[in-house]
């Protein structure tokens, strides 16, 4: 099928998404991307933007849910189908040595982030297991560094998922792109979905599925970059001049713009619980000097209880005091 004829069949289909946090209808337009702004602008490649701005508008429309107040982008396009459209072959998945050539530049708090969230996970794990760990990398794409990280605990199996991924087995790990495949793998004892349910046209059914695939006990690591609803008409501006926070999260991959408050819900909504455990790399850092030890350890200890508070209380809101849209959830 060639792009005219993609954009015809378009036509003929439901073009639009629903809310994906309420499954409401009813919005407000927050931005419209128009398709000089995404080509000139935004830099994006004009095959990707012709199989995804609506049709006959030729935009690409973020609204807000006019019931939970959700940001989402309005039109209905799946990345992976796209890149199929388009003729991109699957990303092969990257031997040790070729990503240790891709990583010759990564910095040190990018590597520590990701290192510190598969460390707390095995030790959520290990604590309360001796067997052979079966772990998930869920859209860990061609590198899966979580499950390369967690691959190296000893008794751990590690599977990345990914359908934008060619299948293979490199060094040890298991790359799969397609959830067929990875549900003969079930159960996992441990799933890390890192920065992935903004792109998924579903995100409720994703959580579903990371939800069936652990089993009864089984913890996740969740986490997606947030939005501040009230901001919005600052967002408005910073996308306009393409600087800032919004420059920065609001383009075309990314399609589910969650607040706190949204994300939690389709957390609890699933099923799972949040575990009082915290992804803080601000408090790993080394102290700045040994004089503020101390107060480092006071902040600390205040940060921690203050985020066990509001889970206990069910305050939710309160989170974003002490921490951004990253979790470690459970499967009771
Ligand atoms: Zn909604």
């Amino acid at each position: 099928m060639n792009l005219e004829e993609s954009r015809l069949k378009r036509e003929n289909e439901e073009a639009h998404r629903r809310c994906p946090v309420c499954n409401g209808a009813d919005f407000t337009f927050f931005y419209k991307m128009t398709y000089e702004f995404l080509r000139d602008k935004h830099g994006s490649s004009v095959d990707i933007i012709n199989c995804i701005i609506s049709v006959p508008e030729n935009t690409l429309d973020i609204v807000v849910c006019k019931t939970c107040g959700m940001v989402y982008t309005r039109n209905l396009y799946d990345f992976s189908e796209i890149r199929e459209r388009i003729g991109l072959a699957k990303d092969s998945p990257l031997t040790m040595a070729e990503l240790k050539e891709a990583h010759k530049e990564i910095n040190s708090q990018d590597f520590l982030m990701k290192y510190h969230i598969v460390q707390i996970l095995m030790r959520l794990l290990l604590d309360r297991k001796r067997s052979d760990l079966k772990i998930l990398d869920f859209g860990g794409g061609y590198v899966g560094i979580h499950a390369r990280l967690a691959n190296m605990y000893g008794r751990s199996k590690c599977i990345v998922y990914d359908p934008i991924v060619a299948e293979a087995d490199v060094e040890g790990i298991k790359f799969l792109n397609q959830l067929s495949k990875v549900w003969q793998e079930k159960p996992f004892d441990g799933t890390i979905c890192n920065q992935v349910l903004e792109h998924c046209l579903n995100p409720r059914q994703e959580l579903k599925n990371i939800y069936e695939l652990l089993r009864p006990g089984g913890y996740a690591f969740l986490a997606v970059p947030l939005l501040s609803y009230k901001k919005l008409s600052q967002y408005y501006e910073q996308i306009i001049q393409g600087k800032g926070e919004a420059a920065k999260i609001v383009h075309l991959n990314h399609i589910n713009y969650f607040s706190l408050k949204n994300f939690t819900r389709l957390i609890k909504e699933t099923g799972f619980e949040i575990v009082p455990v915290q992804v803080d790399l601000l408090m790993y850092k080394s102290h700045p000097c040994a004089n503020s030890f101390v107060v480092w350890e006071v902040l600390k200890a205040l940060r921690s209880f203050g985020f066990r508070l509001a889970i206990w209380l069910n305050a939710y809101s309160a989170l974003s005091m002490f921490f951004g849209g990253s979790f470690f959830v459970k499967r009771p």
